[in-house]
């Protein structure tokens, strides 16, 4: 469903992605993991359009994307940092990727008013960012990204600047939602208890490249080197 084949980046002198190859199922929750500066975000951006690839092929769908703008590419992004427009209402923030691609008021409110229930922010809708909780932020990010609804959502690190129990709650929430939408997702993270928990398949990077991807249980049971067994935790 989504392909990436031979993915090669550079900055300068300094490869990042070094032909990275992976492969996944339409629905499924992929959990990207890897110390940091392995090339993480790098690779979400190169998926998005954000950053142009020295080589290699994004199939979506059966369709070469690496050509397409990211507005066509049919992929959300949710950040690290709650990256919402401050002078915009909450439901403004949700409405502002579908206004951009022409649809109606009544279409964009309807949507807006599905996701805020969604998210449990019916409440908030005129808010200003900035009078909300940073959990309640990212939900509006989500929301924000899967308006538009795209193909394939790629959340990076998006609950590692909130507190232990709001991170565990949001998390469930993501899966949850995640699930209903069948939307493929790929989900960077530090933190193996949360890919152990959260995904279909774990991915684990290192120096740019792809060093073991599985069930969650064959990267914790089976590793298949000492990088492997150390990052997730396997000796415990
Ligand atoms: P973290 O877990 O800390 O977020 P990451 O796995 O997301 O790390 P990336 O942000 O993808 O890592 O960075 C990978 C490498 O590419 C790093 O060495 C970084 O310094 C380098 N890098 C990233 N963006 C740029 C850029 N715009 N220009 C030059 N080097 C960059
Ligand atoms: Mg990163």
């Amino acid at each position: 469903y989504l392909k990436l084949e031979g993915i090669r980046k550079q900055f300068g002198d300094t490869t990042v992605l070094n032909n990275v190859n992976l492969d996944i199922r339409e629905g499924d929750l992929v959990t990207l993991l890897g110390p940091s500066g392995c090339g993480k975000s790098t690779l979400l951006r190169c998926i998005a359009g954000l950053t142009d690839l020295d080589g290699g092929q994004i199939w979506l769908d059966s369709k070469d994307i690496v050509s397409l703008p990211p507005r066509n590419r049919e992929i959300g992004m949710v950040f690290q940092s709650y990256a919402l427009f401050p002078n915009l209402t909450v439901s403004e923030n949700i409405q502002y990727g579908m206004k951009m691609r022409g649809a109606s008021r009544e279409a964009r409110c309807k949507r807006s008013d599905e996701l805020l229930e969604l998210i449990d922010l019916g409440d908030k809708r005129d808010a200003y960012p900035q009078h909300l909780s940073g959990g309640q932020q990212q939900r509006v990010a989500l929301a924000r990204s899967l308006a538009v609804q795209p193909k394939v959502l790629l959340l990076d690190e998006p609950l590692s600047a909130l507190d232990a129990k709001i991170r565990k709650n949001l998390r469930t929430e993501i899966r949850d939602i995640q699930k209903k939408f069948n939307m493929t997702t790929i989900f960077v993270t530090h933190d193996q208890e949360e890919a152990l928990i959260l995904s279909d398949r774990v991915c684990l990077m290192n120096k740019g490249r792809i060093v073991q991807q599985g069930t969650p249980e064959e990267l914790y049971t089976a590793p298949r080197t000492e990088f492997v067994a150390q990052f997730m935790g396997s000796y415990n």
